[in-house]
């Protein structure tokens, strides 16, 4: 994508108003200080709250709510029963190419890594497409590409969506930062949702951690949910990647963002995904790792901020956290996922990007939903004909 285009969508967005602004807004605010000075009483006073603010998600985020875990558990599962019922919605990832022109420094297929670029061809794509909805009976499905305009263009991203919604109920997308325009073309060819990580809140640790490639330009990546929110996809993912920067503050602008979008674009689903750094062949180590408690705090305080958001839980964590979070708010997971171009959950691969840790089948991950006496979700939504 040229300069001029990139340009012209952050004027259009500076112009409207931007969620860069509300970060902006709190460039002077000192998390460390405020987290540090939370009490017992001021967590306690949020739990009695029936709607949270800002300030009040981020006293749950807080080392002191830590000790509140039960009741924010019990809230968390009583607030998720009422707006979703027993129900986990179940998707898989499909990765069609890993050429990227990014230099992420922790993921296994950023520009430098010496691993095997593939791309699937429109005829791969269907059936392999084919073989996934045969094999798992899934029929919500997330298109990866890594990011490389140059190979993955927008026409390839649509034509592989135009092969797909024949196949799949659902296809959202993550890929790289379209423009406005790019999302709707994309909403009219079939995709109903976007998925984007920002990765990291915090700017000044955004520039390192992406020195080079479209992605390093953090403002247009910020705007780009609010784009798709625009251009008509119904269902938008949001998230950082917990261990690249404090999880506190980053578990709060993620938050406020969802907020932000649903507040402002009212017939939108927002959902934020919570993943966590894992191991890749880049070899990248989380600078500030999240623990399980961490994890658990941070969706229980969202669901009590947002009752009506989903909330995902990815294969990257492992099969015990992800059937223990199934009663803490969380609405939809992954099963039968491979992050290799092409690949099954059952198919090892050397060149994926990051280790799944939860390789259970679709399946398999029925079956545990049963046992817990939760619905597993297939299909929530179909396009019209
Ligand atoms: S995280 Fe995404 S954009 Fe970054 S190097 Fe990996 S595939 Fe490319």
């Amino acid at each position: 994508m040229d300069k001029e285009t990139i340009d012209r969508e952050l004027a259009a967005a500076a112009e409207r108003g931007q969620f860069l602004d509300v970060v902006k807004s709190y460039a002077d605010f000192d998390f460390d200080a405020f987290l540090d000075c939370v009490t017992d009483e001021d967590v306690r006073t949020v739990l009695q709250k029936p709607h949270l603010n800002r300030m009040d998600y981020l006293t749950l985020l807080s080392p002191k709510a830590a000790a509140y875990l039960e009741p924010m558990a019990q809230r968390a599962n009583r607030e998720t029963i009422r707006n979703f019922g027993y129900v986990m919605q179940l998707f898989t990832p499909m990765y069609i190419a890993n050429y990227c022109e990014n230099g992420c420094v922790y993921c296994g297929f950023h520009q430098g890594e010496p691993i095997v670029r593939k791309q699937l061809g429109r005829d791969e794509i269907r059936e392999w497409g084919k073989k996934i909805k045969e094999t798992t009976g899934l029929d919500s499905v997330l298109v990866l590409t890594g990011e490389s305009p140059r190979f993955s263009s927008v026409d390839y991203i649509l034509d592989a969506v135009d092969v797909l919604k024949d196949i799949f109920a659902s296809v959202s997308l993550e890929v790289y930062s379209l423009t406005e325009e790019d999302y709707r073309r994309a909403a009219a060819v079939g995709a109903d949702g976007m998925t984007m990580f920002q990765e990291c809140y915090n700017k000044a640790a955004y520039e390192p951690l992406h020195p080079f490639g479209p992605k390093s330009n953090y403002e247009f990546r910020l705007d780009a949910p609010e784009r798709a929110a625009r251009a008509g996809l119904r269902t938008i993912g949001l998230g950082a990647l917990l261990g690249l920067y404090h999880w506190r503050s980053e578990a709060f602008f993620t938050g406020i963002h969802a907020d932000y979008l649903q507040h402002k674009y009212k017939d939108i689903e927002v959902a934020i995904s919570t993943p966590r750094l894992r191991p890749c062949v880049a070899g990248f180590q989380a600078k500030s790792p999240i623990d399980d408690i961490g994890l658990v705090q941070y969706i229980l305080a969202f669901r009590l901020f947002m009752p009506r958001a989903g909330i995902t839980v990815s294969t990257r964590e492992s099969r015990a956290m992800r059937d223990h979070l199934v009663h803490l708010g969380v609405t939809k997971m992954s099963g039968s996922s491979s992050t290799a171009v092409g690949g099954l959950a059952c198919e090892a691969d050397e060149d994926s990007q990051f280790d799944i840790n939860d390789t259970r089948s679709a399946a398999e991950m029925a079956q545990m939903l049963y046992r817990q006496h939760y619905q597993p979700v297939f299909k929530d939504w179909q396009r019209m004909v």
